[in-house]
């Protein structure tokens, strides 16, 4: 596995956060700036810059990690949420260590680009 990256915040958190969820390999942390009731991040602590790299995963991992996803979510009382993965800076990404933001406990259902993507940009 590659080591973790100094100067990267998410391999730093993933090393010493305040988790609320924690499983080999993974970490799941209250986003700093939530965007619904609930709005958690799943990080690897495998530092991938994007989610475009997800086959640096093998396949069990990969399976792991989506499933602690979902016990996250559970764990946090959710049954209907959103799952999104921001890739690449004009889709919202802002932090280069992949993360899986788990969105619940409101309505979060919105077609259009809903609260839940908007960017530091669309908040100042
Ligand atoms: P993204 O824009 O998809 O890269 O998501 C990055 C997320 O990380 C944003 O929702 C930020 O609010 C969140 N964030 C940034 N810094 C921290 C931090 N120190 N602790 C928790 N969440 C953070
Ligand atoms: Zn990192």
């Amino acid at each position: 596995m590659p080591s973790p990256r100094d100067d990267c915040l998410f391999c730093s958190i993933a090393r010493e956060g305040a988790y609320v969820n924690k499983t080999k390999g993974f970490v799941a942390i209250n986003d700093i700036n939530p965007r619904a009731k609930v709005h958690i991040l799943v990080i690897p602590e495998q530092h991938v810059d994007t989610f475009r790299e997800v086959e640096e995963f093998n396949a069990k991992e990969s399976k792991r990690m989506l499933e602690f996803v979902a016990e996250t979510a559970r764990g946090a009382g959710l049954t209907d949420y959103r799952v999104l993965v921001n890739v690449g800076p004009t889709a919202g990404q802002t932090i280069f260590h992949l993360h899986w933001h788990i969105l619940g406990d409101e309505d979060v259902s919105g077609e259009d680009v809903p609260a839940a993507l908007a960017t530091a940009e669309a908040d100042a």
